[in-house]
C-alpha cells in the first residue's frame, strides 16, 4: 500500500523496482499546485522513462530532481523557493545531481532562477517537456539549460503518462492545454500559453487503456473544459468555418465518447467556466449514468461589479441562472466552486454579495483564497491591490465559515440515503474501513467488509461531518 503523501507532494514519484539488470538513472519528481501539474508530472515521467530513467521516492538516490511548480498565488511560489533552499544542502552531498524547475514558475521567472538559485541547472516551461532529455545532456556537458517556449500545438497527445502515486482506480486525462480567457487576476495564460485541444481519439484511447488496466474513474482536465473544441489541431479558432465545425468535436460530444468506453468507467471533469457551461453538456451528463453528477463551477465573486473587473465574462444573474439550469437537468448534482476574497476594489457590499450567492447556490464544497496580485496580469497593470491584508483575511474567514455551514447542511441531507460508492482503498484512520466517493464527489467512509478497491458498492449513510459521510454496506 502507498502511504498517502502530504498535499504539496502529490504527484511525487513512487519507487519502482528495477525490472532488468541495466542500472537506470533515477528521477525524483515533486509536484505543486493544481491537478494539471500533477498530470504534467506523469507526462514528464513518461518522457524520461523512454530515455533510461526510472522514478524514485528517495531524493537522496536521485540523479535528477525536478520540481513541477505553481505560480498561481505568491505563497505557492514561496513554498517552491523554500524547497529550493532545502535542496541546497542535498546538492552539497550529491554534487552531480541535476536540479530542474519545471512548470508555471519556470516560464514566469526564466533565467532569473538560474542566476538567483545557483543550484538550479534546468528551467523548463510546460510546453518544453519533450526537450528534457536534451536539456539534461546540456547540463551534463557543463552548461545550464533553459527552454520556456510556449507552443501553439503541443498537447502531448501521443505520450502515455506514467501513473504516479496512483491508487490504481482514478486517473487524470489532460484534454487541452493553455487558456485564452485572461481573467484579470490570473497568471495561467502567461505561464501556460494559448488554448489548444487534444485529439479526441487519443483521449478515448487513453480512457480505454486505463479501463483495461483496472482503472474505474477518469477526470478530464483543462483550464476551461467547456471551451474544448477539436477542429483538427492547433490553436483554438475564434471563428471556425462551417466545414471545420461539421467535423469538430465539442466538449459535450467528447464527454459522450468517453462515457461510451464502458458503463463501469466513471467520468469526471474539471474545470468548468460559467460563461461557457452550455446546456448540451448538462444534457449529456443527465443522459449517461457513468458521467458523475458533479460540477466544479468557479464563481470567484458574487458581485457583478467585481466580476466585470475580473473580466470573467458573466455576471451574478448569469451564474445563478447556470446553477438553476444544472438543478433543472441534474436535480441531484453536487456543485463546488472557487472564491477569491479581497480582489481589487472589492467593498463590503461586494463581499456580502459573495456570501449571499454562496447561500443561494448551496455549494457542497469550495476552494477559497485571498487575492494575491500576480505580475503581468491585467489586474496588476490596471487596478490597485487596495483591500488591506487584515480585511482580506477577515472576509476569507467569513467565506470559510459560511462554506463549512453549507457543507455540513448538504451532508446532513444525505444521512439516511443509500448511495453507490466507488471503493478507492483503506481510510487513513483505520485499516478496517474503506473510503470511496459517491457520484457527487463526496467522500464516504464505511467498514470494509469483503469489499475491494475498484468495486462499486451500496452504502447507507448513518452520520456525517462537514467533510465526510459515514455509513454501512447494504447488500
Ligand atoms: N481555470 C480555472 C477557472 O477558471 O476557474 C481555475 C484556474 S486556477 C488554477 C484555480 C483557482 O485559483 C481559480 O479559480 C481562482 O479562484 C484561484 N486564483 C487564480 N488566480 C488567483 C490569484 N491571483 N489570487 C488568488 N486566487 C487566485
Ligand atoms: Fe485563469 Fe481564468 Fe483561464 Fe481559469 S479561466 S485559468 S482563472 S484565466
Amino acid at each position: 500500500m502507498n502511504t498517502p503523501l502530504p498535499e504539496h507532494l502529490q504527484g511525487s514519484a513512487t519507487l519502482l523496482e528495477p525490472i532488468n539488470q541495466t542500472p537506470k538513472r533515477k528521477l525524483y519528481l515533486e509536484s505543486y499546485g493544481c491537478q494539471m501539474n500533477f498530470s504534467d508530472s506523469e507526462i514528464v515521467a513518461s518522457i524520461l522513462q523512454q530515455n533510461g530513467f526510472e522514478t524514485t521516492r528517495e531524493i537522496l538516490e536521485a540523479d535528477v530532481v525536478f520540481l513541477n511548480t505553481c505560480a498561481i498565488r505568491d505563497n505557492a511560489e514561496q513554498r517552491v523557493r523554500n524547497r529550493l533552499q532545502e535542496l541546497k544542502s542535498i546538492k552539497r552531498r550529491r554534487p552531480g545531481m541535476v536540479v530542474g524547475v519545471l512548470g508555471c514558475m519556470a516560464e514566469r521567472l526564466k533565467s532569473k532562477l538560474l542566476e538567483e538559485e545557483q543550484l538550479v541547472d534546468i528551467v523548463a516551461g510546460p510546453d518544453a517537456y519533450r526537450d528534457l532529455p536534451q536539456l539534461i545532456k546540456t547540463v551534463e556537458g557543463g552548461q545550464k539549460a533553459v527552454n520556456v517556449l510556449l507552443s501553439r500545438e503541443e498537447t502531448y497527445a501521443d505520450v502515455a503518462p506514467v501513473r504516479l502515486d496512483s491508487n490504481g482506480i482514478s486517473a487524470f486525462i489532460s484534454i487541452m492545454r493553455g487558456c485564452d480567457n485572461m481573467c484579470a487576476f490570473c497568471v495561467v495564460p502567461f505561464t501556460r500559453g494559448r488554448e489548444r485541444s487534444r485529439n479526441p481519439e487519443s483521449i478515448v484511447a487513453e480512457a480505454q487503456d486505463l479501463f483495461e488496466q483496472g482503472y474505474r474513474e477518469v477526470t478530464l482536465l483543462g483550464q476551461n473544459v467547456n471551451s474544448y473544441l477539436w477542429t483538427g489541431g492547433g490553436l483554438k479558432k475564434d471563428n471556425p468555418t462551417e466545414d471545420e465545425l461539421k467535423n469538430a468535436t465539442t466538449f459535450a460530444q467528447l464527454l459522450a465518447k468517453v462515457a461510451e468506453v464502458n458503463p463501469l468507467l466513471r467520468i469526471r471533469y474539471s474545470t468548468s467556466h460559467p460563461k461557457d457551461m452550455g446546456n448540451d453538456v448538462l444534457e449529456t451528463m443527465a443522459k449517461y449514468p457513468n458521467i458523475c453528477k458533479y460540477i466544479h463551477l468557479p464563481v470567484q465573486s458574487g458581485s457583478s461589479t467585481v466580476l466585470e473587473r475580473m473580466n470573467r465574462g458573466y455576471n451574478r444573474a448569469w451564474y445563478l441562472e447556470r446553477i438553476a439550469a444544472i438543478r433543472h437537468y441534474i436535480p441531484d448534482c453536487g456543485i463546488s466552486t472557487d472564491v477569491i476574497a479581497g480582489f481589487c476594489g472589492e467593498n463590503a457590499e461586494d463581499h456580502e454579495a459573495t456570501l449571499s450567492l454562496m447561500e443561494a447556490s448551496g455549494f457542497d464544497f469550495a476552494y477559497m483564497f485571498k487575492y494575491s496580485e500576480r505580475p503581468k496580469t491585467l489586474a496588476e497593470r490596471k487596478f490597485a491591490d487596495d483591500v488591506a491584508e487584515e480585511e482580506k483575511t477577515a472576509r476569507l474567514n467569513e467565506i470559510i465559515a459560511l462554506q463549512n455551514k453549507l457543507s455540513q447542511k448538504s451532508n446532513e441531507q444525505d444521512v439516511g440515503k443509500t448511495m453507490e460508492v466507488l471503493v478507492e482503498g483503506p481510510s487513513k484512520r483505520s485499516p478496517e474501513q474503506h473510503v470511496g466517493r459517491n457520484t457527487q464527489n463526496k467522500v464516504v467512509v464505511f467498514p470494509k467488509g469483503e469489499t475491494q478497491r475498484g468495486q462499486y458498492v451500496r452504502v447507507k449513510i448513518d452520520a456525517c461531518t462537514s467533510a465526510t459521510l459515514m455509513g454501512h454496506l447494504i447488500d
